[in-house]
């Protein structure tokens, strides 16, 4: 059973919505529009401007859950308010809820020193400065964190780094001033022991922001992609987070709370992109019917939201494990809303742009970017075949334990059972 929302987190998604219908909605617009004219280099001063308007109106860093520091709220509690964030591209920035700073501040919160945390938290908690998460390198399969090659090399009380990523979130922004970087800080340890974070101030010697990259064609929004190369860039040993080595144990840190928050916002979109197909089909006459009468369009609007409350339903199920029964055990929910989630939203993206006609495929009503920000997640949060591989074997594992604790060996009859309580679940 997945509890009512709290009274906390309803109060704050009353206020959330309010602010979106009074200062978010009414300047997108402007914020395409900075976006594309400015390019993904620079600030858009929309955004600025309209952070501290959230900041002053106590609608700030809601993602961290320790109250210290954010607004102390669980999963379940954060998952509808991210929702509405993620209904428009300009609003988890300006709240100060935005990736990649989320997971990164995740990482300094836990793992950062005092120093660390007074140099780059501070900064970002205050939307001061921006940052960057950089371990995807373009000749290695990224997807497999252990194949990564980036070299973090100790010589005396300094680490020397090497290594050229791309596809690193944030790095063009001129407000990113810091970098998590992972690389291997020893290629003959044990696999998963091999691989470390350190943090890397972004304007360090050595450290070049080469280009910009495209995400279907679009520099900036949904995505501030870029190609980054480190040569001999050196930081001082304290620099190193959590100590040499363990680079996968902060990985699985950083993609706690905040691994969610991709799916959460994608609901956000997914229920927007519908508002706007029933608008749009209530206002079109083709063949003599309305759009809202034809019945493809009927069985669209009705099939996206079943995928809809099938989305959210799963999702807030996650997010509910993750904070009855932690992140480990409910890994196999994390991983199901990874896949599910991104693909619901493509699909409801794609049935809007087709409605819209040739509008859809422009930006004039959000379509196209919206189609982007689904798709690339698809792949941006870990590929969709690497989530089902470990669903697939979490689900061997569980059944074949429960099998062998029957009695019955691998593979049995008692697989069926197993299989039929699971669809009844
Ligand atoms: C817009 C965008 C933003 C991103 N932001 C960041 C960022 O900020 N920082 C960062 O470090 N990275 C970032 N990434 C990179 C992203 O994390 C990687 O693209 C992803 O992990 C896949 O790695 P890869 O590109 O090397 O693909 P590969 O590892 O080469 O995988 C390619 C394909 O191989 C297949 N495959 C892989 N493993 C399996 C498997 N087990 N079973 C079956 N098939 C498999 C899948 O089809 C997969 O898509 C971003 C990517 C995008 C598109």
């Amino acid at each position: 059973m997945i509890p009512e929302s709290s009274q906390t987190s309803l109060a704050l998604r009353a206020r959330i919505e309010t602010f979106m219908e009074e200062h978010i909605y009414p300047n997108e617009a402007r914020f395409y529009r900075e976006s594309e004219d400015l390019g993904p280099w620079k600030v858009q001063p929309v955004v600025e401007e309209l952070k501290a308007k959230a900041r002053a109106a106590g609608l700030w860093n809601l993602f961290l859950p320790e109250s210290d520091r954010g607004a102390g709220l669980s999963n379940l509690e954060y998952a509808p308010l991210c929702e509405v964030m993620g209904r428009s591209h300009l609003a988890p920035e300006v709240f100060n809820c935005s990736a990649p700073d989320t997971g990164n501040m995740e990482v300094l919160e836990r793992y950062g020193s005092d120093a660390d945390k007074k140099r780059w938290l501070e900064p970002l908690l205050n939307g001061e400065i921006r940052s960057a998460f950089a371990m995807t390198e373009p000749a290695v399969a990224s997807s497999d964190a252990r194949n990564i090659e980036s070299a973090i090399t100790r010589d005396g009380d300094e680490y020397v780094i090497n290594g050229h990523k791309w596809y690193t979130t944030g790095a063009t922004d001129p407000r990113c001033k810091i970098i998590i970087f992972m690389g291997k800080s020893d290629p003959d340890a044990e696999p998963y022991r091999q691989q470390s974070m350190i943090l890397v101030p972004k304007d360090t010697p050595g450290v070049t922001v080469r280009r910009a990259l495209p995400v279907f064609g679009f520099y900036g929004v949904p995505d501030r992609a870029s190609e980054v190369l480190f040569e001999n860039v050196r930081v001082p040993a304290s620099n190193m987070l959590l100590g040499e080595g363990r680079g996968f144990e902060i990985a699985q840190g950083r993609l706690g709370p905040g691994r969610i928050h991709h799916c959460m916002r994608l609901i956000g979109l997914a229920e927007r992109t519908l508002e706007k197909m029933v608008a749009r089909a209530d206002d079109r006459v083709a063949f003599g019917k309305l759009l809202s009468d034809q019945s493809v369009t009927r069985e669209r609007i009705a099939e996206s939201r079943i995928m809809i409350e099938q989305a959210r339903l799963l999702t807030l199920r996650a997010a509910h494990m993750m904070d009855t029964v932690g992140n480990k055990e409910a890994k196999a929910e994390i991983a199901m809303i990874k896949v599910a989630v991104p693909q619901m939203a493509c699909k409801v993206i794609d049935w809007a742009i087709q409605l819209f006609g040739g509008g859809g495929t422009g930006n004039d009503f959000g379509l196209a970017a919206a189609y982007a920000t689904a798709r690339l997640l698809r792949l941006a949060d870990g590929p969709d075949e690497v989530h089902r591989d470990q669903i697939a074997r979490l689900e061997y594992k569980r059944q074949r334990n429960r099998n062998e604790s029957a009695g019955a060996p691998n593979g049995a009859p008692a697989l069926s059972d197993t299989a039929l309580g699971v669809a009844a679940n």
